[in-house]
């Protein structure tokens, strides 16, 4: 199967306005990672990880936290492709992903597995992943393990201890899309319109 076959299954792309995808790598300084907030049926986080051309994706229900001490699930979900990183906007009710996403953090990530000597799409076949991001939002080491194999895999998003940890509260501190300042509830408004 072709990396995003599972995504363009999904869904039709003459009922929503999220990119049809290609491959790609925009950046001289580095993989992108972005996040994205997602008020559909339920309220989560979409943490992204550009890998091998693709978006690596896992839901977040409760979004990820800057303190350590706070391991968020996360539930792998298909690769996307690479330009839904910029993607933001209202998918129809009845489509697959129905609802509102904005782009909640966004920028480069490094990565720390194994000293970095571990190329990411192998630590995430292997379920252990390092990274260094550095966003507007989300800064310094986080791990991705996953704690769950098959039908219902699932992971562990952990904030790693070093000087960008700390116990803000930053889903509810910082709602607004670092692309273009709206919160989900504007994008929503702005597209009933
Ligand atoms: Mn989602």
């Amino acid at each position: 199967m072709a990396p995003l076959d599972e995504y363009r299954r999904k869904r039709n792309f003459r009922r929503t306005g999220e990119p049809r995808g290609r491959r790609g790598r925009s950046s001289s300084q580095g993989p992108r990672f972005v996040v994205q907030k997602h008020d559909a049926s339920r309220l989560h986080y979409d943490f992204r990880l550009e890998v091998d051309g693709v978006l690596k994706s896992w839901a977040v229900p409760k979004g990820p936290s800057a303190d350590p001490g706070q391991k968020r699930l996360a539930v792998p979900t298909e690769d996307h492709p690479f330009d839904y990183r910029s993607f933001e906007g209202v998918i129809p009710e009845d489509e697959y992903g129905g609802g509102t996403v904005i782009v909640w953090d966004d920028g480069t990530y490094r990565n720390l597995t194994d000293e970095g000597k571990r190329p990411l799409g192998e630590a995430i076949e292997r379920g252990h992943v390092s990274v260094w991001l550095e966003g507007e939002k989300l800064r310094g080491g986080w791990s991705l393990s996953r704690i769950r194999r098959g039908a219902k895999e699932a992971w562990l998003l952990v904030k790693q201890r070093d000087e960008h940890a700390g116990a803000a509260r930053l889903l509810d501190d910082e709602p607004r899309s670092v692309r273009t300042g709206r919160t989900v509830e504007e994008v929503a408004a702005a597209e009933a319109r």
